[in-house]
């Protein structure tokens, strides 16, 4: 039989970021492509303690269904640990679990967002994201990052459209791609506009808790006393990822229409994993935990800038001051995909930037970076064959001209 694919995949073409997934699985290929937490993060053995004592004690609540919005008990904990150190769930916000940021990025777009509608965006910004929007048919407009966040001439510019965006996604603490963080003045001006204009702030913020160095920054959410940010947060990268477990705040009527979309795409957040993650903050030191997680990506970071530093000067970059990733500028001697395609040819996976824009085939001179998955040695290595592929490739160029 011959399928016929849908005019959704007519624009999409097999893309450098597809052979690099495809191999993946290859464990000779040393990875700094991924947006993966660290193995050695994951508190395994809390998380079998807890879930057998639980099962133990109450295994009904464990496995039986629950309500849309999250088991109530868990819901006060999350609200707990949410707020331990700066206000990001009001008293006039409503609490939602879900299933990873992921479904907040994509209940928030389905409640929003109707086909042909426009949705502000960071650019470059996490493709999941970008994937989700369009998934509704939605236009993307992409307002350029600046060394200290978002643009906001460019974002007044975007909100004065006459197409207003129904909202503005960004990442503001160690942005994915760039790692980048917005200041405090720029997140004032964000909620400024937003209020302007009316148009919600969708802030996405799976990386805030993983600081290594530098002062911490209040969330968007934060500073809102009103209903303009619709806050989300996971506990993908302080936990673990497998357990799909993430939470938004936001204005209680709209926080309505999403549980009525979750209740038609999962019903609701695995109960087994958010009785787990309950218990983990009720046991757990959790700031002790953070901290050493940090402090652990810290290390990789400032090892992987170290080296870049002394074997590749060639390149332009910001240590980065948490998150995972560390976003690094080559010469424009060189073309990103031939490097991209020479490092894989060495067995090193690096993604190239323009494949966080909005056109995917941008020109752009960046390349992302992982740290927190590689080990030690794999960062050493990794930045041995970077250094080798750019001598290559300048070499070649230099003698090309
Ligand atoms: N937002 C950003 C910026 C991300 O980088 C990711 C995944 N790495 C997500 C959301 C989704 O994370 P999760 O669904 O696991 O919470």
């Amino acid at each position: 039989m011959e399928y016929t694919l849908s005019r959704n995949m007519s624009g999409m073409k097999p893309s450098i970021i597809r052979e690099i997934l495809k191999q993946m699985s290859d464990p000779s290929l040393i990875s700094f492509a991924g947006g993966n937490p660290a193995p050695e993060s994951f508190p395994e053995k809390e998380i079998a303690a807890a879930s057998a004592r639980l099962l133990a004690q109450d295994p009904a609540g464990m496995l039986q269904y629950s309500v849309t919005e999250g088991v109530p008990a868990v819901l006060e904990q999350v609200r707990r640990f949410a707020n331990r150190h700066e206000l990001r769930v009001r008293g006039q916000d409503a609490l939602l679990l879900c299933t990873g940021s992921q479904q907040v990025l994509d209940l928030a777009t389905k409640c929003l967002c109707n086909e042909g509608d426009t949705i502000a965006v960071e650019e470059p910004a996490f493709l999941g994201a970008y994937n989700t929007f369009r998934s509704y048919g939605a236009k993307l407009a992409g307002v350029p990052m600046e060394e200290d966040g978002v643009s906001l001439a460019a974002l007044e510019a975007v909100f004065a459209a006459p197409e207003k965006p129904r909202f503005f996604y960004c990442i503001p603490n160690f942005q994915n791609p760039t790692g980048k963080t917005m200041s405090l003045a720029k997140r004032r001006g964000v909620l400024a506009l937003a209020r302007k204009y009316g148009v919600p702030v969708l802030e996405d913020d799976p990386y805030g808790e993983l600081r290594f160095a530098g002062a911490p920054v209040p969330s968007i959410k934060s500073l809102d006393e009103g209903n303009s940010v619709i806050y989300a947060a996971s506990f993908s990268k302080i936990l673990c990822p497998g357990m799909r477990l993430a939470f938004c705040a936001c204005d209680k009527k709209l926080a309505g229409s999403m549980v009525v979309a979750k209740q038609g795409s999962d019903v609701h957040t695995n109960v087994w994993a958010q009785r787990v993650c309950a218990e983990l903050l009720r046991t757990m030191d959790m700031d002790a935990h953070i901290r050493a997680v940090s402090a652990m990506y810290g290390r990789k970071a400032a090892l992987m800038a170290r080296l870049l530093r002394e074997k590749c000067p060639q390149l332009t970059f910001e240590a980065p001051q948490g998150g995972m990733f560390l976003w690094a500028e080559l010469p424009q001697a060189v073309r990103v995909p031939e490097f991209v395609q020479a490092c894989l040819e060495h067995r090193l996976a690096v993604i190239p930037g323009s494949a966080f824009y909005v056109d995917g085939e941008a020109p752009c001179q960046g390349v992302r970076l992982n740290f927190s998955t590689p080990s030690e040695e794999a960062i050493r290595r990794g930045t041995d064959i970077m250094a080798q592929v750019l001598k290559r490739l300048l070499g070649q160029s230099v003698c090309s001209v």
